[in-house]
C-alpha cells in the first residue's frame, strides 16, 4: 500500500478540473482509452500540438473524441507523469491500467 501515492502521482485518470494547461504541465501527451472496445491512443503527442496547450484553459473532459476502431465517443482520459507510465499505458491494448 505504501507505493499508492507514488502511482497516483505518475499515472491517473484526468478529472473535471484538468485542462490543457495541466496536461502541458504534466509534460506528457494525453492517453485516450475507448470505453467501447478498449483501443488506446495518445493525443497531443506531436511537439507542435503539445506546445499549443500552453495557456489554453479548455477542460480535457470537454474535448470530443471518436474511436477510429468502433466509433464510440465514450472515452476515458489518462494523464502521465513519466515516459515509463505512458509506455505502460500503450503496451496494454485492452483492460484498465494496473494500480
Ligand atoms: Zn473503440
Amino acid at each position: 500500500m505504501s507505493d499508492l501515492p507514488y502511482r497516483r502521482a505518475t499515472f491517473r485518470q484526468a478529472d473535471r478540473t484538468d485542462n490543457k494547461v495541466s496536461l502541458y504541465n504534466s509534460g506528457q501527451p494525453l492517453g485516450v482509452e475507448c470505453v467501447g472496445c478498449g483501443r488506446r491512443a495518445l493525443t497531443f503527442a506531436d511537439p507542435k500540438a503539445f506546445a499549443r496547450l500552453q495557456g489554453d484553459m479548455t477542460r480535457l473532459q470537454a474535448l470530443k473524441f471518436k474511436c477510429t476502431k468502433c466509433g464510440s465517443r465514450e472515452v476515458q482520459l489518462w494523464m502521465f507523469y513519466s515516459d515509463e507510465h505512458r509506455e505502460k499505458f500503450m503496451e496494454r491494448p485492452v483492460g484498465g491500467p494496473e494500480f
